[in-house]
């Protein structure tokens, strides 16, 4: 990790004592090629405080926003949502759970077991075992339609890691990525990272109905914050992001650049900005309705919280298993 921004407790500690040291010899910006303004003998000498604070050198830190792209994109899709998950305590009751994050979970689970076995295990022939280990049932109609998705799902990862290279170790999967920037503390859990020459490349599995585009890749903000946090990590250039669509075994990728990598975080930040003001109106008795507005749409249907929350009541209920169901009759 390379974090950068205001440093931590830790680096001041260090500062200090490295001035502390040096200031018998000469002030330690002087290795910087900072002039230094003498006191006139008519003003009084600051104190060492008050020279900290017009060199802006040991200010407290700015206390980090600690967030996920998960996070930020739920406030971003309804800051009304986001106070049910992250605010308010106890948050209030979820719906039950969706069958298309079942299938979702199962897949992503089902991969990473694969690429733990031993280069020559990784065959399709080892996928019924793995997915049937890590499958989660929840949220289905009943087992007839479980079992249609088992099988769905399954012919996927027979198709999907047909063209894989069973030797090919990436350089990570489900790896935890995280980084610092001025305002944030982020990290996230990248479905897989691989190498490509010196670069390395974010990988996402999508198991949704539909086929994704390199609109979608270059839009997405997790992918480019990923990027952007496994480049610090790794210490390696990290520009391209990919989502692979298991149901139509189509990749949709972008290459980012530096500055389509610093638009995303400058985004984040003010999306974490938002947040962190509306967190701080409540806390100073705005009323959390008009702090987190609700913004509802076709999106509440599918909201964990509908049921809690008058403004997306108009939304048409669905059932937990409404997607898995779509996705089965598009099947061809
Ligand atoms: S139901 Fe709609 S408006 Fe209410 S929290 Fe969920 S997404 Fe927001």
């Amino acid at each position: 990790m390379n974090p950068i921004g205001p440093p931590g407790a830790h680096h001041l500690r260090i500062c200090r004592a490295y001035v502390a040291r040096r200031t018998s010899v000469a002030p330690w910006w002087q290795d910087r090629h900072v002039p230094i303004e003498r006191p006139s003998r008519a003003s009084a000498a600051p104190s060492s405080a008050e020279q900290d604070g017009q060199l802006g050198l040991f200010a407290a830190p700015r206390r980090l926003f600690s967030c996920t792209p998960s996070r930020l994109g739920t406030y971003e899709d309804c800051p009304r949502r986001y106070r049910f998950v992250y605010v308010d305590r106890p948050s209030p009751r979820k719906g039950p759970p969706w069958a298309h994050n079942s299938l979702g979970s199962s897949v992503h689970n089902a991969l990473k077991s694969w690429y733990a076995l031993s280069g020559p295990e990784r065959t399709p022939a080892a996928l019924p075992r793995l997915l049937r280990a890590t499958w989660v049932s929840e949220g289905y109609r009943d087992e007839a339609q479980e079992q249609q998705a088992f099988n769905r799902a399954l012919g996927w990862l027979e198709t999907y890691v047909d063209g894989l290279d069973p030797a090919a170790d990436p350089v990570g999967v489900e790896r935890v990525v995280a980084a610092r920037t001025e305002l944030l503390a982020l990290s996230g859990r990248v479905d897989r990272i691989d190498q490509a020459g010196d670069e390395l490349v974010i990988i996402d599995y999508k198991t949704g109905r539909s086929e994704l585009t390199s609109d979608d890749a270059r839009g997405s903000r997790a992918l480019a914050l990923y990027a952007y946090a496994a480049e610090r990590v790794f210490r390696r250039r990290c520009r391209r992001v990919e989502l692979h669509h298991l149901p139509t075994g189509t990749v949709a990728t972008h290459e980012h650049t530096e500055e389509s990598l610093a638009r995303h975080v400058r985004r984040a930040e003010q999306t974490a900005q938002d947040a962190m003001d509306a967190e701080q109106a409540v806390a100073a008795g705005a009323d959390p309705d008009e702090a987190f507005p609700a913004t509802p749409g076709p999106i509440c249907s599918w909201c964990d919280f509908r049921r809690s929350c008058p403004a997306g009541a108009a939304a048409p209920e669905r059932e937990p298993w409404a997607a898995v169901e779509r996705q089965s009759l598009a099947a061809p």
